[in-house]
């Protein structure tokens, strides 16, 4: 394959909860896409949504990435200590009138007839947008959006279109409890990464036409995207904390790198499932084919990891 010299990659890690086996495809899948280009990867720890950081967790991701033998590029970005960023962001976005104070609570919208949004929540039907009626204060911003299409071909799941303003309708930039958006987070730090590739689960592939109006609106550049199929269970849930995947297990990082390898349609050698970790990468690296992952959003797993 040709050598990409610019390649950047990178594994955003929430530190929600341990590692498990649906986060390894991701950091697998990114790594290897990352290496055959003869690209960089960097790791950054997404500790913004502080309510939902487990003690303790973003120690033991970082551990279990090392114990895997995962080897990334510099330090590690934290999110937590880029909270000056996101706000000179949001800033430009207000001073540009393409962000707003928005007054609404969530049982307001819910009361409003908004329509469900492609990521499951409400579509906002834009009560703010034209400013706040008297006596009310906002409590969060959200980014102006139209209904264009918004488009791009994704690198395993081909062509991905939205409408944003019916699809999601102006979305949060900056939450009611102060906290900045993931959204927002991340095309700021894909930009201050200088990511040209965006290799994820397909559990955000509704989430790339926001990010992408966000770098268009910020005037950044807009990544490659390559969103990988995701483990889910017998019920067709994506494997996360919250279905309640088990953490990996550091001792098994062979074996369990293997399935994953084997989960993103590669065909590894029946021998290296007892090998240590760096005879795996080894093989990987030698072997990887991005042709081979499965070009689905997901795909069950019979048996829980
Ligand atoms: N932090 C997100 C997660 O753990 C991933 C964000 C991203 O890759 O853009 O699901």
């Amino acid at each position: 394959m040709a050598v990409v010299a610019t390649y950047r990659g990178r594994f955003a890690p929430s530190p929600s909860g341990p590692l498990h086996f649906g986060s390894l495809v991701a950091a697998v899948g990114s790594y290897l896409d990352a290496r055959a280009h003869g690209g960089e990867w960097l790791l950054r720890m997404e500790d913004l949504d502080t309510p939902r950081n487990v003690p303790g967790a973003a120690d033991g991701i970082l551990a279990t990435l090392e114990a895997y033998g995962f080897e990334w590029d510099g330090p590690v970005l934290w999110q937590s200590t880029r909270f000056a960023a996101y706000a000179a962001a949001l800033e430009r976005l207000i001073a540009a009138g393409l962000a707003y104070g928005c007054a609404c609570s969530r049982k307001e919208i819910a009361d409003s007839g908004s329509h469900p949004a492609v990521d499951g929540g409400l579509a906002y039907p834009g009560s703010c947008r034209n400013g706040l009626s008297a006596g009310r204060t906002a409590r969060a911003w959200r980014l102006r959006v139209n209904d264009d299409e918004i488009s791009f071909i994704d690198r395993l799941q081909g062509s991905v279109v939205q409408h944003l303003e019916s699809d999601v309708g102006d979305f949060v930039l900056r939450r009611a409890d102060g906290l900045f958006a993931y959204q927002l987070a991340v095309a700021v730090d894909d930009e201050f990464q200088a990511i040209s590739d965006v290799v994820r689960g397909a559990d955000l592939l509704a989430s790339t036409p926001r990010q992408i109006w966000l770098q268009r609106c910020l005037g950044y550049a807009t990544p490659r995207y390559a969103h990988l199929p995701v483990a889910s269970n017998a019920a067709g849930e994506k494997l996360s904390k919250q279905t309640l995947a088990p953490a990996l297990e550091a001792g098994q990082a062979g074996a369990t790198l293997v399935r994953a390898l084997d989960f993103l349609g590669q065909r590894v050698p029946a021998q290296l499932t007892t090998a240590p970790p760096a005879e795996v990468w080894a093989w990987a690296l030698a072997h990887w084919s991005f042709a081979a992952i499965p070009r689905r959003p997901s795909i069950p797993l019979a048996i829980l990891p």
